[in-house]
């Protein structure tokens, strides 16, 4: 398995590491996260699935042990909607983002306490980009953050009796606003979250409200030609 440690495990290890620490330690706790992550997601279908868009490809299951480190693109993407949604000094968790190519489209799991890996399939990222352009996988990856940032933060505008796909939805309009995406992006973004629902998801028209809610409450301005 190969897991890549972003920009939140750095805030917690520092959080963690007291002054004085020694490197043996910071070592200790390197290891500690890939064995909670290895643990957690062995054996079968992971407990701590969050979210999952699509089905794995015929005859195959999502398996952890085909983990490969994420393209600098997505890495990218993600890293942008950390920075949005959890500046420092608070951050929000931890999370990994992995490419997988027995990844259904793409899918949130939560791996240990406050920890949430990102899974996605490369032909499905590649895939959305050719049909909905530039956008369209940060929609998917930011619908999928909201999953871990939705454990972690409640914000005064978010309506509790959503479903949590409503409100990773929401969060994902919350991303969309405050990276101040163009007017296309933003659209591409909308139609990639419409096109790949996850089975649980209920129908778009009640998903973009979530969407707009989120998006009106981080700053951003509608516009009713984003459908
Ligand atoms: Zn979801």
């Amino acid at each position: 398995m190969i897991l890549i440690p972003m920009k939140s495990t750095i805030i917690l290890s520092k959080n963690l590491l007291k002054d004085g620490a020694n490197m043996n330690f910071k070592y200790i706790l390197a290891i500690t996260f890939l064995l909670i992550s290895s643990t957690s997601s062995a054996g079968g279908p992971p407990g701590g699935m969050r979210c999952q868009l699509g089905v794995s490809p015929p005859g195959q299951q999502y398996s952890p042990a085909y983990d490969q480190p994420p393209t600098q693109y997505a890495l990218n993407e993600l890293n942008t909607i950390y920075g949005a949604l959890c500046p420092p000094p608070n951050g929000c968790g931890t999370y990994f983002l992995t490419l997988n190519n027995t990844a259904p489209n793409a899918l949130a799991m939560a791996v240990g306490p406050g920890q949430t890996k990102i899974a996605y399939n490369p032909n499905f990222m590649g895939q959305v980009f050719a049909q909905f352009g530039p956008g369209a996988s940060f929609g998917i990856l930011a619908h999928e953050f909201g999953h871990h940032i939705d454990f972690h933060t409640t914000p005064p505008w978010m309506n509790n009796a959503w479903s949590r796909e409503l409100k990773a939805d929401s969060w994902a309009g919350c991303a969309l606003a405050k990276v101040g995406l163009g007017p296309n992006q933003i659209q591409n973004a909308l139609y990639a979250i419409a096109a790949y629902p996850s089975p649980t998801h209920p129908g778009w028209p009640q998903r973009i409200q979530a969407v707009q809610t989120g998006f009106t409450s981080c700053g951003g301005q509608w516009s009713n030609n984003f459908n």
